[in-house]
């Protein structure tokens, strides 16, 4: 069985609906994970901060624009009245759930209800318009068999079984629509896998099913070798292996989401990134097989916090970096940067959430700077600490400030610390050294 996750573009108008249809109506069993409309799940986040901050009215203009937007998709899309009257009907459920938190706001986790809502109209409008079109779909809710620990980690066994439970009920359906990103918690409500969580909801179903691929259709060629919001020219890679595409969503590649590739990775099951407005494009496949070596791909990840600590009496003596160490694990924040000199460590992080109180106890022993608005600059491929062809990056060195560089910390990895300003800048230079591209920018600010 195959699991065909669509991003929000995919299913962000009538005309690429139609398209998702072509693409999941060839006979073959899958299971189809859908994301909200592109700008749905932006909307509903507006919509639950109004409502937590009690400003009613904006809220209940965004809940109508909201409901009208819907109305309007419904309307081109499905022409069967009977049809069309199931999903009106769907959206004002929609609609008076929302209503119901301006009333009352008190109702603990709301949020995560509201966000959820994205989800839950996408995937009922394309199966309504599929089952219009004569193709047999039918829904298994998420929110019956996607559950995530304490730790906020897939509960696979719960998933596999549920999942499995729900296959089996409908031996003769061949296409299975489910919701990406929500999921239940440990407690049984509503939560969700984070922005962008679609992507891990399909490979988390790839695993929990033991499917034969995961196939991401999104709104771009495949992975490109570089950031294609800031850097012209960039191309679509064909073959990237599980750590090198693990190692590049980590650091803030946006065509998949970070934790993507976790689950398929030991067990073997490729994922493939494709165009839906160009299925015939080859895309990316992401395996263990290793193709190449050198730097591949480059990504950026921002809202990086750098901490410098400092103590001249203390560092080369022994045990000082457990002592540092053991302060980030208490407050569970994890760290993605080090360097030494020797007198001081600088080391970054991205959870701020206990920002003073590491600073405080690092205070004791030691003195503390703090530097925000950082971004880490990510090369990723095969063996590149030993290619010959590596060194050209640090020709970067004449056009920006680098702060930070971790080097041969892993063969397959490079990171750069820069301010976050410089980030489209390096981006660009860095192809113009690497990949021998033109230098020319597309966004001129972050
Ligand atoms: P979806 O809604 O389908 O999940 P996303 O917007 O999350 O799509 O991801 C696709 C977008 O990721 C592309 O349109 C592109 O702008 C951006 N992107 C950033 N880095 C890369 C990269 N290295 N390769 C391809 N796309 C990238
Ligand atoms: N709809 C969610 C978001 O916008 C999840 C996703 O698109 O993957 O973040
Ligand atoms: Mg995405």
């Amino acid at each position: 069985m195959l699991v065909l996750k669509f991003g929000g573009t995919s299913v962000g108008s009538v005309e690429n609906i139609e398209k998702v249809k072509t693409i999941v109506d060839d006979n073959a069993p899958k299971i189809v994970v859908l994301s909200a409309m592109s700008g749905s799940t932006n909307n509903l986040v507006a919509i639950a901060e109004a409502i937590l901050h009690n400003q009613t009215e904006a809220a209940l203009k965004l809940i109508a624009q909201l409901k009208e937007k819907n109305k309007q998709t419904a309307y081109h899309l499905i022409q069967n009245s009977s049809v069309l009257q199931e999903v009106v009907n769907y959206i004002n459920q929609i609609d008076n759930t929302l209503l119901s938190f301006t009333h009352n706001n008190s109702i603990p986790n709301f949020q995560n209800t509201v966000l959820a809502q994205g989800e839950l109209f996408s995937t009922f409008l394309v199966n309504a318009y599929l089952n219009e079109q004569g193709i047999a779909s039918s829904i298994i809710p998420a929110l019956d068999f996607m559950r995530v620990d304490k730790e906020g980690e897939p509960d696979l066994f719960y998933i596999q079984q549920n999942i499995k439970r729900l296959l089996s009920q409908q031996k003769d359906t061949q296409i299975f629509i489910t919701q990406g990103f929500i999921s239940l918690d440990a407690r049984g409500e509503v939560t969700n896998l984070q922005r962008g969580g679609s992507d891990y909801t399909a490979t988390i179903i790839g695993a929990a099913i033991k499917a034969e691929e995961v196939q991401i259709w999104t709104d771009i060629d495949g992975f490109h070798n570089n950031d294609p919001r800031f850097v012209e020219n960039t191309y679509s890679i064909p073959q990237l292996s599980f750590d090198e595409a693990a190692e590049l969503a980590y650091f803030g590649a946006k065509i998949l989401h970070p934790q993507t590739v976790l689950p398929v990775r030991a067990l073997d099951i490729p994922v493939r990134l494709k165009n839906t407005m160009q299925p015939e494009a080859e895309g990316t496949l992401i395996s263990n097989e290793i193709s190449s070596e050198g730097i591949k791909a480059i990504a950026a990840k921002d809202g990086i916090t750098v901490i410098k600590i400092k103590s001249e009496r203390m560092l080369l003596a022994h045990g000082f970096l457990k002592r540092v160490f053991e302060i980030f694990e208490k407050y569970q924040t994890a760290i993605d940067m080090v360097t030494t000199s020797e007198i001081a460590v600088s080391l970054t992080i991205d959870n701020t959430q206990f920002l003073d109180e590491i600073v405080a106890e690092l205070e004791k022993f030691s003195a503390v700077t703090v530097e925000d608005k950082m971004s880490i600059v990510c090369l990723a491929g095969n063996n590149i600490v030993n290619h010959p062809e590596t060194s050209k990056l640090f020709q970067i060195l004449n056009d920006v400030s680098i702060r930070m560089i971790a080097y041969g910390g892993s063969n397959n990895n490079i990171s750069l610390l820069i301010n976050t300003q410089d980030k489209p800048n390096t981006l660009q230079q860095l192809n113009h050294y690497i990949f021998k591209t033109q230098v020319a920018s597309v966004a001129p600010s972050v």
